[in-house]
Formats: C-alpha cells, structure tokens, sequence
C-alpha cells in the first residue's frame, strides 16, 4: 500500500505535469511537424499519429505501474534464480495484457549465487570495510584469505609492473568513476571489474579487490560481472564501497605495509533454463519486416531491478501497448525483445542472434532502453547518410520532448549486439545518466529512485520512434560498416 504521504507527493506530481504540458501546448502551438515546408520526407498523417501518440505518452502512459509490479511481485531476478524463471511468466503475462503477440524463447543461463562477503584492512590500522563480490567470482576457502595490497589505478599499471610485483598479493585496482551526463565515466572505470581478476591471477595474485565502477557515496559495493579467461586460474574478486576505497588508499599512502582479509562465500552452480520474452505487434503490409525494441529482463540480485532494467523494459513495453490500441496495426512487424540475463555474460543476446541469425536482414531497425529513467535529451541514429532526412524529421518530432540529434553514431545497446554485423539501423534515446551510476548494480536500484513524469518522457519518445520505424514507407536501408 502506498502510504498517504507519497500518494500526496504522486498527485502533485501528476499536476505539474498536467502543468508542463499545457505548457509545452503554448510554447508548441504549431508544432515543427504541422507546417508541411519544414518535414523534408514525412507525409503529414504520419506525423500526425506520431505527434498524438507521443502526447498521450506524455499525458497518461503507465510504465511506472510496470515497474512497480515487476519489482514487487518479483524482485531481484538474476540469471538462473528462481525468481528469473518468475519474471519470465510474469512479463509473458503482462505483455499478453497489452494486447501483444507472445512467446518466449529458450536461454541457457549460467547460475551463480552470492553468499556472505566480509573484507576488512587488519593492518597498519585495522578497519572494517564494506564490499561486494563481483559477479561470477569464486568463492574464497572458509575462513578467507589473507595477503598484502599492492594498488595500482587500473590493468594497463598492473601491467607495466615489474615482474613478481603482485605475487602472493591482494590486488587492489583503485580508478575512481567520473560522473557524466552520459555514463562516460563506466567504460574506463568498468575495465578492472571485467578483466583485473583474470589479468592479475597469472602475475600470481591471491585475489583482486576494485573500487567500486559506479559514482555512490553510499557505504556499499557496487556488484557487476567478471570474466576469467580460460585456462587462468580463477582468483577471488570483490568491489568495495568509494568510501573504503578511499580508506584503503589512505592507509596505502602511508607507505607502511597494508594487510587485507577477504571471505566470500560465492558458488558457481550448475547452468539452468531462462527464456527471452518476445511480444509482437505483427505487420499488416510487411509482417516479415522488423523493428525491434530492447531492454533486458534480468537484474543483479542486490537491489530490486528497477531502474536496470525494469525501467527499459517498462519503456519499451509500453511503447508497445500504446501501438497495439491504435485501430490498425503499423506496416512493420513491432517487436519487442526482453532479453535474459544480459548482466552476467548476455546469453539472451546470443541466444537471439542465433536463433534469428536468418532474418537478421530483415531487421529495418532497432533500438535499446538500458540507462535507467532520467530524462531523454538526445537522440543518436546509425543510417546511411543518405537518409538522413527521414532522421531529422524524427528529430522534429521529438524536439517538444526537449530532444535533439547529436552526430556521434547510435551504440544500440549490448542485447542488440547480434544485429550488428547484420547493419541494422540503430537508433538511441540515452537517458541521462547523471545520477544512474549512484544506484547501478547495489542494493538502491529500487522503485523509489524512479520519477514517474521522467518515465513518461521516455515512454513518449520511444512510442514516436517506434511508430514511425514500424508506419513508414521509407527503406532506410542497412546503417555504415561498424567501426572495431
Ligand atoms: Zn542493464
């Protein structure tokens, strides 16, 4: 039950949109789209629909009732728990409600559980920190290890080290996450959490401990996915919280000795059968044509997974649901693609590729919601240049949203990887990502961090986008080669 107070807080927040978009109205009393000599491609019905469907998002979509069940009814679903099994009859269900076309499709997953984790600096000054195994990591023998900590800032100085620096040692990659509007920050901070373990176990390391890859001055790790490389042997590995990162970099630069004990209780467990979910609005010109919406189903297991990525796969549903009420179905096939396990090592992904790898050329499109629900405010777009016109007609149509084109190409997201060497054309809304990486991975990624009128925003440009995707008469071909 939602207590009195946020009920208060949700009401006033449904009038200050109601507040916004009547002002949006004034500010956009004739719409880019309305004037027939500034669309260099759209014909005015198309964007006529677009325009309405993207104000109804704007006024009445209901992505946060998604998430809000989703993150009650089941909760944390990673890879091969129980609760990943729920969440796929639980998303069969709801996309069944919206009026969708649905099945699921078989995913092996791997299955790995946490268990207790316990770090602490036993000397020069001893401490207790707070941190969180990484996922996939092994567990340590009972009782934990013991080592000392060499730190370095990230794996390119673990490997400029000399040799036999890190052996019998605890490592500790130290590179802090930059905050950026658009998670930039991720990629370099990321790096160690990936690839420190398995670099660091052949130089004869006990273990690796990383600054958290995530922007919270909250007093907890941020988990995410390792990977070892074959035939490496496979060492402990754990994120500490940015604030013990910070101790520990202090007793370090004290340039005594600094001793570290570190217990995990993680167990890799047999792989088990998880499912991608796939709800279709099926074309009614050209049902074999494509364009397919993503987000991922799974969730790390410390918070709830709702802003990763209950919020992408709310967004994309919806837009979905938005699209199924109109009186005839668009030209296209819309096909929305929730995908398993995409944290720890994207088998719903591969699974994908393969099992369409044929009709890959028959994607016309795709795009991805995986960076939480902050307000969209750019759009980036991979197509031939020479459609694009069609792109910034698009752009016209997300302009009241706040929303402009920008040149660096769409990404499209890690689900979508498999399209890519077909050059399916990609299209990205990137939330900002400002405060995303303070809640990514830990145990804050819940309900409460969601704002539902930032949801509605993204609902609105997501159902433009895919509307007019799956409606127009434009081929807009097979986007550039992807650059390696
Ligand atoms: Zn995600």
């Amino acid at each position: 039950m939602p207590s009195m107070l946020s009920s208060v807080r949700r009401s006033l927040r449904a009038s200050v949109v109601l507040a916004n978009v009547s002002l949006a109205t004034v500010l956009f009393a004739t719409p880019a789209w309305s004037d027939p000599s500034k669309l260099e491609v759209f014909p005015a019905e198309l964007a006529r629909v677009a325009a309405e469907l993207r104000d109804k998002a704007l006024a009445e979509s209901d992505a946060y009732d998604f998430i809000a069940s989703l993150t009650t009814e089941v909760g944390p679903r990673p890879a091969g728990s129980v609760n990943d099994r729920r969440a796929v009859a639980w998303a069969v269900e709801r996309l069944t409600s919206y009026g969708l076309e649905v099945r699921t499709e078989p995913v092996t997953v791997p299955h790995w559980v946490r268990g207790k984790a316990a770090g602490r600096i036993v000397a020069p000054y001893p401490q207790h920190v707070e941190l969180v195994a990484l996922g996939g990591s092994i567990g340590t023998p009972e009782g934990g290890i013991e080592a000392e900590v060499i730190e370095v800032e990230g794996v390119d100085a673990l490997e400029a080290l000399e040799p036999g620096a890190v052996e019998g040692k605890i490592v500790f990659f130290n590179r802090r996450m930059t905050r950026h509007p658009q998670g930039a920050g991720y990629g370099p901070a990321v790096q160690a959490r990936g690839s420190g373990p398995a670099k660091a176990s052949p130089l004869g390391a006990v273990a690796v401990i990383i600054r958290s890859a995530g922007t919270s001055s909250h007093r907890f790790g941020h988990t995410g996915g390792t990977r070892y490389a074959d035939g490496v042997r496979k060492i402990p590995a754990a994120a500490l919280s940015n604030a013990d990162a910070d101790m520990l970099e202090r007793q370090v630069a004290t340039g005594k000795p600094v001793r570290f004990h570190l217990e995990l209780g993680c167990r890799n467990l047999p792989d088990e059968m998880s499912a991608n979910v796939i709800g279709e609005i099926r074309g009614r010109e050209k049902p074999d044509e494509i364009v397919l919406l993503a987000a991922h189903l799974d969730s790390w297991d410390l918070g709830t997974g709702a802003i990763d990525d209950g919020a992408g796969c709310a967004i994309v549903s919806e837009a979905a649901r938005i699209i199924a009420a109109l009186p005839q179905a668009p030209r296209r096939t819309l096909r929305v693609f929730l995908a398993a396990n995409e944290e720890f090592g994207l088998s719903g992904a591969r699974a994908y590729g393969e099992l369409h790898a044929d009709q890959l050329v028959n994607h016309t499109a795709a795009a991805e919601s995986d960076l939480g629900v902050g307000k969209v405010s750019i759009l980036r777009s991979r197509v031939a240049p020479d459609r694009m016109p069609w792109v910034r007609d698009l752009e016209r149509l997300l302009s009241p949203l706040g929303i402009s084109h920008v040149d660096t190409p769409a990404f499209g997201g890690a689900d979508l990887r498999p399209l890519r060497p077909a050059r399916v054309p990609f299209f990205d809304l990137p939330q900002d990502a400002t405060l995303y990486f303070d809640y990514h991975h830990t145990a804050d990624d819940t309900l409460d961090k969601l704002d539902p009128e930032d949801l509605r925003q993204n609902v609105a440009a997501y159902v433009t986008l895919a509307y007019l995707l799956a409606e127009t008469e434009t081929d807009l071909g097979r986007a550039p080669e992807p650059e390696q």
